[in-house]
């Protein structure tokens, strides 16, 4: 099973812009970089750095693919998990989160934050977290086996 460290630090970043860019209406996200092979978060980066009208639906529809996957190998970075909001407390993925995996890779990692992430002090363990198993299958975490591991540094 797949673990991911972060900082605390990169995690109040990651929460502080998408409460920016949702600004309370609208849903909001990114991605969880990470040096190839590694566990640990080194840069987050926005959906809307590679599509300016991501969000523009009120919905995440991501249209950057292309440009996104050049940065990456740009960058020699790979990708940990995404993540993204939902206005409300439910993070239950929706009927188009499930068939749109951001990475179509058995093992990726999708993260959905409640309430646009308006809350300051947003913790991972209030997130939930799937693991997309292919064929348009996931399955949840269980906060026993929570894989998103705060670090101080
Ligand atoms: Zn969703």
């Amino acid at each position: 099973m797949q673990s991911i460290s972060i900082s605390i630090g990169l995690w109040f970043k990651l929460m502080k812009g998408l409460r920016r860019r949702g600004a309370g209406f609208t849903e909001s996200g990114g991605f969880l970089l990470c040096n190839p092979g590694k566990s640990k978060v080194v840069k987050i980066v926005f959906y809307d750095q590679f599509d300016k009208t991501v969000s523009e639906s009120g919905i995440i529809q991501f249209k950057g693919a292309a440009s996104f996957f050049e940065y990456l190998a740009e960058e020699k970075l790979e990708v940990l998990a995404d993540i993204h909001t939902h206005p409300t407390r439910n993070t239950q993925q929706s009927d188009s989160d499930k068939k749109h995996p951001m990475i179509r890779t058995r093992g990726h990692i999708a993260i959905i934050a409640p309430n646009f992430a308006k809350n300051f002090l947003l913790s991972p363990k209030q997130c939930s977290v799937y693991e997309y198993l292919g064929h348009f299958d996931w399955r949840k975490f269980e906060i026993s086996k929570f894989p998103i591991h705060l670090k101080l540094i």
